[in-house]
């Protein structure tokens, strides 16, 4: 059976332009299937106003290419969603990929002929595509969800996911807006519909720990301080725990003084974005009394900024420990509740009963609204992958055998799917790191193992199980070992009715992670079974 490609790639974010060009580069002949009209994935969907990314905008972008690094300017220490997208458009440019992505392509199956040895893709218009290999790349975050409210669908007015934003501008001015949902998106749109819009209703079931992102324009001097360092920046980061270039500090937030411990916050804090959690106490997702500490920091700094105390008090979470849900970075959300045109709907006190055709009815009250924004997240880690219909050897679906949740091995690869690789899958570091760090990790990995397999005339790979069990095990013991499976999020699954309830990335280390990757492939792919 003559194949199309050698590889096929599904998606063109981030990850399936990087993979692409290391394919590429290692001389296969690729294909990169994408849903959408250009490049860009979660920078091309997510358009919403305030997106922007969560790490600095010195670390957030590909560090393969000295030039690219050398040449791409960015404008903010947090560059906006724009920009990002700017970006990504202009490495496609630089380095001719579109030639090789098909746009309005969406995957809806892919299977693995046996007897052929290789995938059969097949796209949303019926079309069929064969290939030797298949690679995911199609992002953990990318599946959006709506919340399941009688009556979503009566809603006469416009309706938002803040993941499927639309491409033209929309305005919000003079309009009366709800935002249903208080993570990491709504923490980003608020403040922004809030400056246009007449009245904005903020429905929060759950307050979370905001940390203050600190967001200013670049400095000159500043960046050419960062482009003369970016060896040292990098190598620190593919080394860290979460992939970001921060100092790190092992010490413990009980080992120091009340007053040393509220210098270092403040000092974290004035830095901005993850510093905060990452560069001041290395034990504050481990302990829970450590975790106290930061809580109540972060208690007080909404608390010294949101002037209406009972406003303040709902705002400031005490259901669940610091950080064990995603802490956002806020730029001016909390200040956006000292604007008379906010108001706060405590979702625990009045919950949505309906939405109606004029907007959202709670216990006590209507709010009647002109457009809705859900900021509701993601069917995250798997959603993007089960909802296509992959099967592997013997027509077995990926749906039926992560029924009580994934199991891969190294998150890049499965038991059964043979010739078959996952960027920043499930059970990877992911989204708990830097994702661009990660992403390079698995695209290098993953072209270095078909380059391997094309020299040794291998023609099919697939983890054994036992090494399988393996990795899940210890995915599970590494989550374990912190305070993160003690709270409902959708690291764990818990967003989505009825998903098995895990923590859907590694947590183990960005650093080790890679040293382990690497050395499964130093020992002729250990634990995969080459055929
Ligand atoms: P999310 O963190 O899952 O937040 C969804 C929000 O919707 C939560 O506040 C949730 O409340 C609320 N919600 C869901 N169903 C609801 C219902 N029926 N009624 C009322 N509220 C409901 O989603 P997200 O904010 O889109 O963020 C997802 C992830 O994307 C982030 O954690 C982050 O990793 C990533 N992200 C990154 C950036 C960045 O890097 N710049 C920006 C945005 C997002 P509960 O908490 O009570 O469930």
């Amino acid at each position: 059976m003559s194949l199309d490609y050698d590889a096929i790639i599904i998606g063109a974010g981030m990850s399936g332009m990087y993979q692409l060009l290391r394919l590429r580069e290692a001389g296969l002949r690729v294909r990169v299937f994408e849903a959408g009209t250009g490049v860009g994935g979660t920078w091309y969907w997510n358009r919403y106003p305030g997106a922007r990314f969560d790490s600095e905008s010195y670390s957030y972008g590909y560090s393969f290419s000295k030039d690219l690094l050398d040449e791409w300017q960015w404008s903010q220490h947090f560059s906006p969603q724009p920009e990002t997208l700017r970006y990504l458009e202009h490495v496609a440019d630089r380095f001719d990929l579109r030639r090789d992505i098909r746009f309005r392509a969406r995957v809806r199956a892919a299977h693995y002929d046996q007897a052929a040895g290789s995938w059969v893709v097949r796209l949303e218009d019926g079309s069929r595509h064969r290939c030797r290999y298949l690679v995911s790349a199609v992002g953990p975050l990318s599946a959006p969800t709506y919340p399941r409210i009688d009556g979503r669908e009566d809603f006469a007015g416009p309706a938002y996911h803040t993941g499927l934003w639309p491409k033209q501008p929309v305005s919000f001015a003079g309009k009366r807006v709800a935002v249903i949902g208080t993570g990491a998106t709504a923490v980003q749109v608020v403040p922004e519909v809030a400056k246009q819009a007449d009245q904005l209703y903020v429905f929060q079931r759950t307050a979370n720990y905001d940390l203050a992102g600190q967001n200013h324009p670049l400095d000159p001097a500043y960046v050419r301080e960062v482009k003369a360092n970016y060896k040292e920046i990098w190598d620190t980061a593919r080394a860290s725990a979460f992939g970001f270039p921060y100092g790190v500090h092992e010490r413990s937030a009980l080992a120091v003084s009340p007053e040393e411990r509220q210098r270092i916050y403040e000092e974290g804090w004035a830095v901005g974005g993850f510093h905060f959690l990452f560069d001041t106490f290395s034990d504050l997702i481990f302990d829970k009394e450590a975790n106290d500490t930061a809580a109540e920091f972060v208690r007080a700094k909404i608390r010294a900024t949101v002037h209406d105390a009972d406003v303040a008090e709902l705002l400031a979470p005490k259901d669940h420990p610091f950080s064990t849900k995603r802490p956002p970075l806020e730029h001016g959300y909390y200040e956006a509740f000292n604007r008379d045109n906010v108001t706060l709907v405590d979702l625990h006190r009045t919950p949505i009963q309906t939405m109606t055709a004029h907007g959202v009815r709670t216990a006590d009250r209507e709010y009647a609204v002109d457009s809705i924004i859900f900021a509701t997240g993601f069917d995250a880690m798997t959603g993007a992958l089960t909802r296509m219909d992959i099967r592997g050897r013997g027509g077995l679906s990926l749906q039926a055998k992560w029924a009580d949740g994934p199991r891969t091995y190294l998150g890049v690869a499965t038991h059964g799917f043979p010739n078959m690789f996952m960027i920043t899958g499930p059970q990877s570091p992911s989204v708990l790191s830097n994702m661009p760090v990660s992403i390079e990790q698995h695209g290098d990995w993953i072209a270095d193992c078909l380059s391997y397999l094309r020299a040794h005339g291998v023609k099919s790979i697939e983890p054994t199980l036992a090494a399988e069990d393996g990795w899940v095990a210890h995915v599970a013991e590494a989550a374990a070992a912190t305070l993160l499976p003690l709270t409902d999020s959708w690291w764990v699954g818990a967003n989505i009715p009825g998903k098995p309830r895990q923590l859907y990335a590694y947590i183990g280390g960005v650093g080790p992670y890679r040293t382990r990757c690497d050395e499964v492939a130093a020992n002729g792919y250990e634990g995969f079974a080459l055929g």
